[in-house]
This record gives C-alpha cells, structure tokens and sequence, in this order.
C-alpha cells in the first residue's frame, strides 16, 4: 500500500526500491530472485509470485542488485544538500528484515551506507560554500523501541527518558536528547559506529532487537550566509525502521506480542499520513502517528 501511494505523489515524495543480490545461503540452496527488470520498462519491476502471478511495480529509481553504495548515494545526495539550503529532509529505508535496510543506510566498514556519506557529503559542500555560508553541524542518533527513545550517543541510554515534543514553529524535538558537534569526515565513522553499538548493548541479539526497533541519525545544519546574515536550522533524519513483515498475532505472545503491536502501529501510522499526503488532503494525521512520524517535518 505504501508504495503503490507514494509513488503517486511528485516532487515533495520520492520512493527508491533497492534489491540486493542473493546472498550465499540462498544461493546454496539454489533460490532464484522472483524480480525481473529485463521485462519492464525503466522504473519498473515484475515480481512473480508463488502462484505465477506477475505484479509490477513502479518507483522514482530501481537499484538492481549490480549496483553499489556509490550508486545509491548518487540518487540521494541532492536531498542531502537540500539540508544545507534550510530544508528538512527524511529518509526513510522501509522493508522486511533482511532485505538490506542497515546495510544501506549503515554499511559496513568497506561498503559505508548513506549515512556516513551523507555527512561526508555536507562537509564537502559546506567547504565548496565557505566563502558565502558558514555551517555547523551537529549529530544525534535515537533508537525506539516498544515506542520508547533511547539516547545511542550516550554511554548509558537507558537511563535517560527522552520525549518528543512540539515546538512553538511546529517542528518536532526531542529535549535533552545529545547533539554531537562535528567538524570533519574523519571523525563521524567512529561516531556512527558507537551509536549502533549502544543500540545492540542489553540485547542476546543485535540482529533480532535491530530488525524490531527503529533507528533514528538526526544530522542538525545550522547555516548563516556571511553576506546577508540570515541563519537557517534544518535536520535530516536518516531512518532505518524495524522489519515490516506482520507477525501472525497467534504465533506469539508476551514480549514478542507487543513489540509487534507497536511496529505494526507505527509503520501503519506512516503508512496514513503517507496516504493523507497523496491524497492531499487538508488534515494530515501526524500527531497521531507514534514516534517514528513525528521525525518527518512537512
Ligand atoms: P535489514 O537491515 O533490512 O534487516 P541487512 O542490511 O542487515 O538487512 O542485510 C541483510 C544481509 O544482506 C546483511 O548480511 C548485508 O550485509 C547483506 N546485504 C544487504 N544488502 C546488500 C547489498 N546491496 N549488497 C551486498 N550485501 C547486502
Ligand atoms: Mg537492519
């Protein structure tokens, strides 16, 4: 439903489908992929189903399995720089577990994802733009989970309860949440790493307490032009969100129930001011929406 929606919507929205290439298990076990780019026409996808039905599919971009890091970020980096114009921007990686979400927005060490680059990307054209900008930036990086926030850029995240809160020009902030000030590419790794070990402490495993919770970077941009003293503040977020298959709400119950019940109400809760905004309809549901909605600023 959500893609089908948003891909209505021009301009303000853009919806990207990235398929990763099979992964050695599958390849063992001789899986073939169900998506065929060969037969559609650009932008476009077929999936076969189980029973032989072809679905097709229609978004901004295809990434096909083939393409890299760089690729992707090729896509993304004038959203990117649209943060150091004074626009809000969010990016969102939506998708079943496995299907590559931190491996895009993450990366590993080799193969960064657009989180690393999008900051290398704001140093790099902040440093073009010295002569007539000067830009500050500031990181802070959230995990919620069962609709709680935890602080990851803090040693104990646990014990500080964060909240979000409306602010007077209407933008959504979370007080007392940590702003880590940066000043240059080398740094942000380490930083970006520290916080996605935060967000795996207390858990038997981090893949699985990963896949059910959602992960928030907050880049802040404080601009001022040095000719005529305006001062903009702007915040990309960059989201991976918890898995969103559905859990069979039979298959489990206790602590496995609820966590499902609160990602099933927050990515439906994106899911209907992803369809108010198609729709274009004068009341967008944002205050409805849990945690993971209040990050996106119109
Ligand atoms: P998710 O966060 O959606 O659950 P991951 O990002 O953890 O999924 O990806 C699952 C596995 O597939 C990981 O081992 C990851 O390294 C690998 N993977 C995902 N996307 C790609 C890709 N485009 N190229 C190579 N490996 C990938
Ligand atoms: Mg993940």
């Amino acid at each position: 439903r959500l893609y089908n929606e948003v891909i209505e919507l021009k301009g303000n929205i853009r919806v990207f489908c990235r398929c990763r290439p099979l992964n050695d298990d599958e390849i063992a076990k001789g899986s073939t992929s169900v998506v065929d780019f060969e037969s559609a026409q650009e932008n476009e996808l077929k999936i076969t189903g189980s029973d032989s039905s072809k679905k097709q599919f229609k978004f901004d971009h295809i990434f096909k399995p083939e393409d890299n890091q760089e690729a992707v970020f090729a896509q993304t980096s004038p959203l990117v720089v649209s943060a150091l114009d004074g626009f809000n921007v969010c990016i969102f990686a939506y998708g079943q577990t496995g299907t590559g979400k931190t491996f895009t927005m993450e990366g590993t060490n080799e193969n960064r994802g657009v989180n690393y680059r999008a900051l290398e990307e704001l140093f790099r054209v902040s440093e073009e733009r010295s002569d007539i900008m000067k830009y500050e930036l500031f990181v802070s990086m959230l995990e919620v989970y069962n609709e709680k926030i935890r602080d990851l850029l803090v040693e104990d995240g646990n014990i500080k309860k964060l909240e979000i809160k409306q602010s007077a020009e209407g933008t959504q902030e979370v007080p007392g949440l940590s702003e880590v000030p940066v000043y240059k590419t080398d740094e942000v790794w380490e930083l970006l790493k520290r916080g996605s070990r935060v967000r795996s402490v207390g858990s038997t495993n981090a893949n699985e307490l990963s896949s059910r919770s959602h992960c928030l970077l907050r880049l802040t941009v404080l601009g001022k032009n040095l000719v005529n003293g305006q001062q903009t503040r702007s915040h990309l977020w960059l989201v991976d969100l918890a898995g969103s298959e559905r859990v069979g709400k039979i298959e489990v119950e206790g602590e496995r129930l609820k966590e499902s019940q609160f990602i099933n109400k927050s990515l439906s809760s994106l899911g209907d001011v992803i369809s108010a905004l198609a729709s274009k309809t004068a009341h967008i549901p944002y205050r409805y929406a849990s945690y993971t909605l209040t990050s996106y600023h119109r």
